[in-house]
């Protein structure tokens, strides 16, 4: 998605900032539809899961046009609509709604939205009780996991990567609080240390000092905690003296590349950013990561809204799969700008389980129905853990796979 270029950051920006954009709102609903041309089936028509879901414009992109409207107008005042924070926090932040409305009408349907949760947060009026433990557990422990900090390392138990802390190293792998420390995650982030270092890239971690990217916090619109960590990780990672971070989640890979550029009077960053697929990409194409093991296996990629819509990288992980020998990607229906969230983000599944899942369950069905695939591939720890709880309770054979470690499958390992 395209960034506004007048002269203020996203995160000092207020309502009043959006004034123009909310009064040029021409209720046209592509923020809810799939763009045009792609659609085939009035199944798959739709873009926005909380629209799908409510079926009642305050939960839409439009809706939240809006509601800011009104509020910058005084028509009512936020605490007199006690409704106000579930419309504006049923939202899984996919961002579908503002890559549709750019096309056309070129508004930000989804950074109003995430100004109102600002205003809330400002207000008292956000965000939600959910919400707060999250937040509270970040200011706690660094990490929204409730998880002591000795817990952040316990992947990398087996493992011989240095400390960046201890040793210079050109490339930092960021773990990220849900990869470090769900232990389902354990994994992915021990194949994604495998593969750099097998492929000679100089790696290190910060193991238990890595803290928590404030991704989760940006997107429920508490700026003060959210502005602190920022600052905070890029000092830290700034002393490091590494060239590049890697990361393998699609949060920290968003707030890490795009939001700490959008905060006001920040330090200057200097590394470069990079997200695990954009640089096993690069690692295949340059001939330092051989993928030669056969994988037999069909498989739909799911593109993550934070790695897809938010940061533009849709090719990266469809040419890894294409370079695995054996593996057949069957594209479903909705793909790549267009693609069905899976529900997980922008809180909603810290407050609205049941939202959150029902949407999981439709991407579900979407794969069941448009493809043959054997499995679900994807990048992102936060759509595998709403997918996996949904998959799990089923009868269905679909398998849900990290791209990481089909990649390390391929690689004889
Ligand atoms: S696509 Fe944009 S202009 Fe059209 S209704 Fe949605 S928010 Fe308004
Ligand atoms: S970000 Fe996604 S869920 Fe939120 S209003 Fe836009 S399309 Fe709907």
């Amino acid at each position: 998605m395209t960034q506004k270029t007048d002269n203020k950051k996203f995160f000092e920006k207020s309502l009043e900032d959006y004034r123009d954009q909310v009064w040029g709102c021409a209720r046209c609903n592509w923020c809810q539809n799939q763009w045009g041309w792609n659609v085939k089936n009035a199944e798959y028509s739709e873009v926005c899961p909380a629209f799908h879901e409510y079926r009642f414009f305050p939960y839409s992109g439009m809706g939240k046009m809006h509601i800011a409207r009104a509020l910058i107008e005084g028509d009512f005042d936020g605490e007199d609509a006690p409704e106000l924070a579930e419309f504006i926090y049923t939202c899984t932040t996919c961002g579908a709604c503002e890559m549709n409305c750019q096309r056309m009408q070129d508004k930000e349907p989804l950074k109003i939205n995430e100004t109102l949760r600002a205003m809330l947060v400002k207000e008292g009026l956000g965000p939600l009780p959910e919400h707060k433990n999250l937040i509270n557990s970040v200011k706690s422990y660094d990490n929204p996991w409730m998880q002591p900090r000795t817990q952040r390392d316990r992947w990398a138990r087996k493992i011989n990567i240095r400390d960046a802390k201890k040793e210079k190293c050109e490339t930092l792998f960021f773990v990220g609080c849900t990869t470090a420390l769900d232990p389902s995650m354990a994994t992915v982030a021990q194949n994604t240390a495998k593969i750099l270092l097998k492929a000679g890239v100089d790696l290190g971690m910060l193991g238990k000092d890595e803290i928590c990217c404030g991704s989760p916090i940006a997107r429920l619109g508490d700026r003060e905690t959210f502005l602190a960590l920022a600052k905070r990780n890029i000092e830290r990672l700034n002393s490091l003296g590494v060239k590049e971070i890697v990361t393998s989640c699609p949060g920290c890979f968003r707030a890490i590349r795009q939001d700490y550029a959008e905060i006001p009077e920040a330090p200057e960053i200097n590394f470069n950013v990079y997200h695990t697929v954009e640089y096993l990409d690069r690692l295949i194409k340059e001939g330092k990561l051989e993928l030669k093991t056969e994988v037999p296996m069909k498989v739909a990629w799911h593109d993550p809204c934070h790695l897809g819509r938010h940061c533009g990288i849709y090719d990266a992980p469809r040419n890894i799969l294409k370079a695995i020998p054996g593996i057949k990607l069957q594209e479903k229906e909705r793909i790549k700008d267009q693609s069905w969230c899976c529900g997980g983000g922008g809180g909603a599944r810290t407050a609205f389980l049941d939202f959150a899942q029902i949407t999981a369950g439709k991407l579900i069905d979407e794969v069941k129905n448009t493809t043959d695939a054997e499995a679900i591939v994807t990048c992102c720890p936060f759509c595998e853990q709403n997918i996996g709880d949904v998959l799990s309770r089923t009868e269905d054979k679909l398998e849900l796979i990290d791209l990481i470690d089909l990649v390390k499958k391929a690689t004889n390992g």
